[in-house]
């Protein structure tokens, strides 16, 4: 694509990697059919190869209106885009180049600009979060700050089982480090505790950083972006001391890491960015590189386990003896780290029987903040996914990030779990089935 990018933007970083990209871009289609927002709507200007002209033009210097907006916004940056497109388009970081313009220039109304600041104010802070949680466990009605989509997805407030908040000590010589998150701890605490625990039973024990804390992905897609680079900055603070050879104490250095775990996979595709986000920042920038490097989505670790996992389920299992699953892969897994068949060959691997889900490529609607901001049409997502992963009939739907999962549980009726809490169940039953089995073998004896 031909470009003549405006004098505010050409000289910049930011412009020149915008002019790179839309260069790549030869205006074939092929990602329209991969499109959940073109499907919906039928409007070139909804679809990856529109927004990208539309883009193009505010490069240009054309003036931006709150049209150009509304398009920018109703994309989910679900980047199904990028996976089709035979050009390699990096069309993700471009939507975050031309949204910081448009949103500069064009700015929000009131009640818009308001309910974006409560996000970035609530869901980044742990600490907040629960405890508008818990009132909102105890009185959804009277809790207005909660947006009405998270409201209802409120999970019940419960006691849990102690076995399901148990995490092992940290007994092994390899450790990682584990990525606690926002909501996450606060929504459903067992997903960590249970990476944690199978972990452990493959020889490596989960540990975590007190002050590491929210990705920065929630500031940085609502356009915050500074705000979302200090959040990177502090969790690489906060992880740096327990990096190999790295000064520090000596219990620091002994607490050292081989690679950082994540069980949400809208972080994970987050924090391997930093790298790249952090580039330009002379203090951060080879230290962003290293921990994008240690990150790892959960998925990956355990695939790497492969053969002790394969000598822990061998103990009892039966092969598809388990019951069926239908899983949902976050855009953020498929799309965005580009992590496909991982956990379908772990949950295999463990028994479990996998249901054909139709176009699995598309985004279930949730997109960090979108389910949100753009109700009406993360409502029709969720209502077209939720069928195509009921479609075969399955026990459970298991899916590997926390906003799919919640977004999901407010749809589906079947039960929605991350596929470690299943693995780790499955895990937990083998061991009882394993012990049973030897009582009975003392007793014969
Ligand atoms: S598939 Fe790639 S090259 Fe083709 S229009 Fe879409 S973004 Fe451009
Ligand atoms: S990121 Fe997703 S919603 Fe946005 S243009 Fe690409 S395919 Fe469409």
């Amino acid at each position: 694509m031909q470009t003549k990018l405006a004098d505010f933007i050409k000289d910049t970083p930011e412009g020149q990697e915008a002019e790179e990209i839309l260069r790549a871009c030869v205006h074939c289609g092929f990602c329209l059919a991969a499109c959940p927002t073109y499907q919906l709507l039928g409007d070139e200007l909804d679809s990856p190869r529109g927004r990208i002209y539309l883009m193009k033009q505010v490069l240009e210097g054309a003036p931006v209106t709150e049209k150009t907006q509304l398009h920018l916004d109703r994309c989910l940056t679900c980047r199904a885009c990028e996976t089709v497109c035979p050009s390699g388009v990096r069309y993700g970081r471009l939507v975050d180049i031309g949204r910081d313009i448009v949103e500069k220039r064009v700015g929000r109304d009131i009640s818009s600009g308001a309910m974006r600041y409560i996000l970035r104010q609530v869901l980044p802070k742990p600490g907040i979060f629960k405890a508008l949680l818990k009132l909102g466990q105890s009185a959804r009605p009277l809790l207005p700050l909660l947006p009405s989509r998270l409201r209802d997805s409120l999970p019940p407030s419960h006691t849990e089982h102690p076995h399901l908040s148990f995490w092992p000590p940290a007994r092994h010589p390899r450790r990682m480090l584990v990525l606690d998150g926002c909501v996450q701890p606060a929504l459903a605490p067992n997903i960590n505790a249970a990476a944690a625990r199978v972990l452990d039973r493959l020889g490596i024990s989960l540990i975590k950083a007190s002050s590491a804390g929210c990705c920065g992905a929630v500031s940085y897609h609502l356009n915050a972006q500074q705000e979302g680079l200090d959040y990177m900055r502090r969790n690489i603070d906060a992880w740096w001391p327990y990096i190999a050879n790295q000064p520090g104490t000596e219990a620091e250095r002994e607490a050292s890491v081989e690679a950082i775990a994540i069980t949400a996979s809208g972080c994970g595709v987050m924090v391997k960015d930093y790298g790249h986000l952090l580039s330009r920042d002379s203090e951060y920038a080879e230290k962003a590189v290293r921990i994008s490097e240690m990150a790892k989505d959960i998925s990956e670790i355990i695939d790497a386990e492969n053969q002790t996992l394969l000598a822990l389920l061998n103990r009892v299992s039966i092969p598809d003896s388990e019951p069926k699953l239908a899983f949902h892969s976050p855009c953020t897994l498929q799309h965005g780290m580009k992590i496909r068949g991982a956990v379908e060959k772990i949950l295999t691997t463990a028994g479990f029987q996998l249901t054909y889900v139709p176009d699995a490529h598309l985004c279930c609607g949730s997109a960090g903040t979108y389910s949100i901001l753009q109700p009406e049409l993360s409502e029709k997502l969720l209502a077209n996914k939720v069928e195509a992963l009921q479609s075969g009939a399955p026990a459970r739907i298991a899916t590997a990030n926390i906003g799919c999962l919640m977004h999901l549980r407010g749809g589906a009726v079947l039960p929605v779990d991350h596929w470690i809490e299943i693995l780790d169940e499955k895990i937990r039953r083998d061991d009882e089935k394993a012990h049973a089995a030897s009582c009975r073998d003392e007793a014969e004896l």
